[in-house]
């Protein structure tokens, strides 16, 4: 008798996924990436929202020109992996645009901006991230921009502890304009502060796409108890991530197993609920344990969760579900229309 399989059909979506850069080796084969696209079919994951990384550096016009050209050239890279021969992925910017590829057997494809200094001090420069179908920006990377204040300062750009005290004012048009374009609001690495304003302000449900839980491991990137209660009361999400040291203190990959990513999701679940969990792996960005290195394995962790109790409908909503009720609440929310 076959086994039951409780990954078998579950729309699953990993939140948060970088690409090498620049260049590195082809998403098409299954080759040294964590993620690329034999690696997803293999592991049954239905849709990856690929980050267009910009590490902070200085806020000057050089600086925010350098990081807009980086964050244009990553996303064209990431649109790439969709050619229009249909040979790969298929780009999906909007709920029904995933569950579309879903259905078609296709691996969506959505794009996303980590780091709000892509836009250096240019609100306009968000319209066009729209129009190229970026569905969340990250506020911060580690260190402040123009936007935000970020949960780890960097001293070696000259940062102080906190210099905006949240959001900056350009931060909070930033926020107002990502709603009503329909671009989620992503607060991982950002500082508490900025994480509660951003809570406040947007009219869309913020998420995290990549944090742990503070109260298992005391980590700046990680979300305290307050923050979680914070996320349930706007409906927003946590999107656990498999980094080992927001999982567990100074432990490395080869310390720790699906089961420390399960007991972050439990503690997530128990305080806040299952509707506002979630998965962001971090791979190719950092993330992965013993067991769960790269995207073939990603049944592995269902199959975990399944065996703590976690039901089908459960399941869903972890993995994809509850991804999908935030992009569609952006959709409904934003005065453009999303793109399909
Ligand atoms: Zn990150």
């Amino acid at each position: 008798m076959k086994d039951f399989d409780p990954h078998e059909g579950i729309l699953a979506i990993d939140t948060h996924v970088d690409i090498p850069w620049p260049g590195g080796p082809s998403p098409f084969e299954d080759g040294p990436r964590c993620v690329d696209l034999p690696k997803l079919k293999a592991g049954r994951v239905a849709a990856v929202c690929f980050a267009a990384y910009v590490p902070q550096d200085k806020r000057d016009a050089a600086g925010h020109l350098a990081a807009g050209t980086r964050a244009r050239e990553m996303l064209d890279a990431i649109a790439a992996m969709a050619p229009a021969d249909g040979s790969g992925g298929a780009l999906a910017s909007s709920a029904a645009g995933i569950e579309a590829a879903f259905a078609a057997g296709k691996t969506a494809i959505v794009p996303a901006i980590e780091n709000g200094y892509a836009m250096g001090k240019d609100l306009a420069a968000l319209d066009e991230f729209a129009g190229r179908g970026v569905r969340y920006i990250t506020l911060t990377h580690n260190g402040h921009n123009e936007l935000a204040d970020a949960a780890i300062p960097r001293r070696d750009l000259d940062d102080v502890e906190a210099e905006h005290g949240g959001l900056s004012e350009l931060g909070r048009a930033a926020v107002a304009r990502m709603n009503e374009l329909g671009i989620l609001v992503d607060i991982s690495h950002a500082a508490k502060s900025t994480m509660l304003q951003a809570a406040e302000l947007s009219r869309t449900p913020i998420l995290a796409t990549h944090s742990c839980i503070r109260a298992l491991c005391n980590h700046p990137r990680n979300l305290d108890d307050e923050q979680l209660e914070v996320l349930k009361a706007v409906g927003g999400l946590v999107q656990v991530t498999i980094v080992s040291n927001f999982l567990r203190p100074k432990a490395r990959a080869s310390d720790l197993s699906v089961a420390d990513i399960a007991d972050h999701i439990d503690y997530a679940v128990r305080k806040i609920g299952v509707e506002h969990v979630g998965i962001g792996t971090d791979f190719d960005g950092g993330g992965g344990v013993r067991g769960f290195m790269n995207a073939s394995q990603t049944p592995v962790l269902t199959a975990e969760l399944a065996k703590r109790g976690y039901d089908r409908q459960a399941l869903k909503k972890i993995w994809g579900g509850n991804f999908l009720r935030l992009l569609r609440q952006a959709e409904v929310a934003a005065a453009i229309p999303a793109l399909q």
